[in-house]
């Protein structure tokens, strides 16, 4: 790596919309794509007398989350009110947590690029709802609000201050998207703004201790913008601080067209908010029998596979490829068990059943063929009782096209099990060498680069069949002789 002049330090806070049932304190659900206000409660537009009510699912996702990130969980924990004034944000002020966010302190673990594992320290994790959203494009007179995602429930995670560089904090929020699917609480899907974030960057001199001033780049809801934003913010404040001028701590905002971060406004500190706690809900007391159910329903989580997978000699990209799609780990996990053999599993995972996966535009929870029966496939291989070739090309095709019958009636309906019997491979192989004279002839003096030219048309004649490796012995036993 290049010594750059400066130490470059990030912290994000990470977004997380939660997919539950409905709404964090109200009763409607809220999904990504529908008709403007038409996931609205009274509750949600604010209307005078409406009262919060909290949701389960919400807090049991936040205790999820948590627990899986090594946090602390904060017994009773409560909301606060969090006041500022924007046109969709109904009520005049957010519920949110300040004091006492449910989550305390925690670390998450994530790949970098380069497949060294990676700690972050988390601050905390806390529950707020989500504010509706301003349309500026539809009219050249007037802004439209549209509050169907007002009230929707979001985790915020904050982390400190321990990423080094935007490609680390692009690894760890691709992490976060995973963790948060496996753990089934977000769809974690950028595009439809439910996994979002902010990012606080500051420069430093690398023998100063304490940390530079920083500037938070808001709302970013796409991996390569996260990266190109403080890839930019990093530049710019680089040529400040060489210039001998001052970083102002102030909000900006990433503009995808120019590749530019410019000002919004100048940092907002938790007086302007005047927080105070939410008069209108209880504070909640999470019992340890509630963290013992949730403990033990936790799945293993991606870095673990991760790992795990490294340590069995699984290249970075085909472990990242596998842990990216729970289901897909889970299928390869257990081929690899059944059959015994994690290499060939891997291999039939990333090649044949992904290019499958891809080409018809299905998840592995859609793929028609049950792991017990691929295993038998593959264990067919394993014993030699058919090609690997024809087991790709032909076997596999089709057991995808009749799902529901064993791949023994298979092969045997289409003629696919591999011929181990020495005889007719021997009386095959002088078939073609009479056949061909010209050859024969020249391969017998020496020509080694007719070896191919003969196993190829065995094999052919075979119609696939012939063990490849008993082919090229018993060629050059028999043409010894001939
Ligand atoms: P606020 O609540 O005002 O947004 P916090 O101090 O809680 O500010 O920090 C918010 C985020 O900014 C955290 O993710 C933290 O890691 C990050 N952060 C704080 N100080 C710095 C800094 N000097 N440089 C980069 N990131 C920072
Ligand atoms: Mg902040």
């Amino acid at each position: 790596m290049v010594q750059t002049p400066y130490q470059t330090v990030i912290g994000l806070e990470i977004h997380i919309q939660l997919s539950t049932q409905s709404k964090i304190f109200a009763p409607e659900k809220f999904s990504f794509g529908q008709k403007p206000n038409h996931q609205v409660s009274l509750v949600s537009m604010a209307h005078p007398g409406s009262l919060p009510r909290i949701n389960e699912a919400a807090i049991q996702s936040a205790i999820k989350l948590g627990l899986a990130l090594d946090c602390s969980i904060q017994s009773p924990t409560y909301f606060d009110r969090k006041n500022y004034f924007y046109p969709d944000l109904p009520k005049g002020y957010q519920i949110s947590q300040d004091a006492k966010p449910i989550c305390g302190p925690g670390k998450v673990q994530f790949p970098d690029n380069q497949g060294n594992i990676k700690e972050i320290r988390i601050h905390h994790i806390h529950l707020e709802e989500d504010a509706g959203k301003s349309i500026h494009e539809l009219s050249p007179h007037y802004s439209m609000v549209d509050l169907n995602r007002a009230g929707a429930g979001l985790l915020e995670l904050v982390t400190q201050p321990d990423l080094e560089s935007p490609e680390d904090a692009a690894a760890l929020l691709m992490e976060m998207r995973r963790i948060v699917r496996y753990l089934g609480i977000s769809d974690g899907n950028m595009q439809e703004g439910n996994l979002r974030c902010d990012a606080n960057v500051s420069l430093k001199p690398w023998e100063q201790k304490e940390l530079g001033t920083r500037v938070e780049i808001k709302n970013i809801n796409s991996f390569s913008f996260l990266t190109k934003a403080l890839e930019f913010e990093i530049k710019r404040q680089t040529e400040y601080l060489q210039e001998g001028k001052k970083i102002i701590q102030e909000t900006r905002t990433f503009n995808p067209s120019n590749g530019r971060t410019s000002s919004m406004r100048d940092k907002e500190s938790a007086d302007d908010y005047r927080y105070f706690p939410e008069p209108d809900l209880l504070p909640i007391k999470i019992s340890p029998e509630n963290l013992d159910k949730v403990k033990r329903v936790l799945p293993k989580l991606s870095s673990k596979r991760y790992q795990d997978y490294r340590k069995n000699q699984i290249a970075h990209n085909e472990a990242l490829t596998l842990i990216e799609d729970q289901k897909l780990a889970d299928y390869f996990d257990q081929l690899s068990a059944i059959t015994g053999n994690f290499k060939e599993a891997l291999n039939w995972i990333l090649g044949p059943v992904k290019a499958h996966l891809n080409e018809e535009n299905i998840s592995i929870a859609e793929f028609p063929l049950e792991v017990h029966k691929l295993a038998e496939l593959l264990s067919m291989i394993l014993e030699g009782k058919i090609t690997r070739h024809l087991a790709r090309e032909k076997a596999f095709t089709l057991m995808l096209a009749s799902p529901n019958e064993g791949i023994k009636e298979i092969a045997k309906e289409h003629d696919l099990i591999q011929e181990n019997n020495e005889d007719e491979l021997e009386e095959l192989i002088l078939k073609i060498l009479k056949e061909n004279p010209n050859e024969t002839e020249r391969f017998k003096s020496g020509q080694k680069k007719l070896q191919g030219f003969f196993v190829g048309k065995i094999m052919k004649a075979s119609k696939g069949k012939a063990n490849p490796k008993k082919v090229n012995e018993v060629l050059r036993r028999l043409i010894a002789k001939f």
